[in-house]
């Protein structure tokens, strides 16, 4: 194993199947994103550490949250609770398997650790602590880590959304074909992999990061780039906060492998090829969940699922949601448009709205994937969800501009930006 020390961040990486990467390092990066000067009026305001180069290294900033995760007590979901609000937030956890759960004000619950409580409960309430013999002090190191990679000034992609497609994630794994399938070792990796999915996303998409030659997209070979950086940086945290250290070392890189096949799955340029695979096995009535090749298939389907789910929420959820991806996007292409770089397709804020953009994504993207998970999962959530599907779609047609030339994204479109 191999200590890497850079600005801004500190992992341990092992040599063995994985590069390193070097992070924040690239101008366009270094410049804009971490501070989001372009969107916010003082950038104090919206990142606590103003810019790349002054953000505190990992320790400091767990170091900054250690008083209450050096908190011995086994109950590790109180640990994360600020006193006035443990009673609400406890019980807003009883109810976390409804369909309707507000993550954001869970999240306002639990001071800003929606994302650690929320996975900490959900590993106590699968016994996968005593399951897999956790050490609980490498899991809080481990929950707080992956909570602090994610990006708390990214409108979209933060510890919120990753905390909200992990709810969405165990919703799916309590559907009745799953529980009564799954393994302990597939219940594990579906949690692990919502909570980590979107692992230090920088707030833009991956053209964005291959037109203007980002390290990310050469090292990637501009495939997956995203995708396999988040998978890269969620073995980088479990290895230094040593989670998984104790099994096997067979066990351990399996478990690894197939953590990067299900954050893999959440490109959603690849989405037709998942689709087409789910679709077949469905046509021909063949699935079998004793198969294990063929849960897995499942697990990536649900994790999919989960991470566009938003609008299939209640509409006060999921016109929240649709505003954060939104404004996203439009920081992305007020970025490309301060270093004269053609304008993504959906970025433009001039041109596109969020109702026009909303309707395309649920046309291309989300229906044709709920769809066809109802055919396999035909259960009252999946009824909900795509009830709420189609009002919400009803709702953002009738606040869409017909005369907008950008109304109905192409799915290319929506396939390329989300
Ligand atoms: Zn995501």
């Amino acid at each position: 194993m191999c200590l890497l020390l850079l600005p801004g961040d500190v992992r341990v990486r092992s040599q063995v199947g994985f590069e390193s990467e070097r992070r924040g390092s690239h101008p366009y990066l270094y410049v804009d994103f971490r501070g989001l000067v372009l969107a916010a009026p003082s950038t104090e305001s919206v990142s606590p550490w103003g810019c790349r180069c002054c953000r505190p290294l990992s320790f400091q900033r767990r170091l900054a949250v250690s008083p209450s995760l050096l908190c011995p007590s086994s109950r590790l979901t109180l640990c994360f609770l600020d006193d006035d609000y443990a009673g609400q937030a406890k019980c807003m956890l009883r109810k976390v398997g409804s369909w309707d759960f507000d993550i954001f004000l869970f999240d306002r619950l639990t001071n800003g650790n929606s994302l650690a409580t929320l996975t900490a409960h959900l590993f106590n309430q699968y016994g996968l602590i005593e399951l897999f013999q956790l050490d609980v002090i490498k899991l809080y190191r481990f929950l707080v880590l992956i909570q602090e990679d994610y990006h708390s000034h990214n409108p979209y992609h933060n510890a919120v959304h990753a905390a909200d497609v992990t709810q969405a994630m165990y919703c799916y794994l309590q559907e009745p074909q799953l529980s009564s399938s799954l393994t302990s070792c597939d219940i594990l990796l579906g949690i692990l992999a919502a909570a980590t999915h979107d692992l230090d996303h920088p707030g833009v998409n991956q053209s964005f990061l291959i037109k203007t030659n980002h390290h990310l997209a050469s090292l990637y070979q501009n495939t997956s780039v995203l995708e396999n950086h988040h998978w890269r940086s969620a073995v980088g945290l479990l290895r230094q906060a040593g989670l998984l250290e104790h099994l096997p070392v067979e066990d351990r890189q399996n478990l690894e492998m197939r953590l990067g096949s299900l954050i893999l799955a959440t490109d959603i340029s690849r989405q037709n090829e998942y689709l087409s695979q789910f679709r077949s096995h469905l046509d021909q009535d063949d699935l079998n969940l004793q198969n294990s090749a063929h849960r897995h298939l499942v697990l990536q389907m649900a994790l999919k699922c989960a991470d566009i789910c938003n609008p299939c929420r209640p509409w006060e959820l999921s016109k929240q949601w649709s505003g954060k991806v939104t404004e996203e996007f439009f920081n992305q292409g007020d970025i490309e448009k301060k270093h004269g770089l053609e304008v993504s397709p959906l970025c433009d804020r001039q041109l596109d709205t969020v109702p026009n953009i909303q309707t395309g994504f649920i046309s291309y993207v989300v229906e044709p994937l709920f769809t066809e998970w109802r055919r396999f999962c035909s259960t009252p959530l999946s009824h909900t969800m795509l009830s709420h599907l189609g009002l919400n779609k009803a709702h953002w047609r009738e606040e869409s501009d017909p005369s907008n030339g950008t109304v109905h994204c192409a799915q290319q479109s929506c396939l390329q930006t989300m």
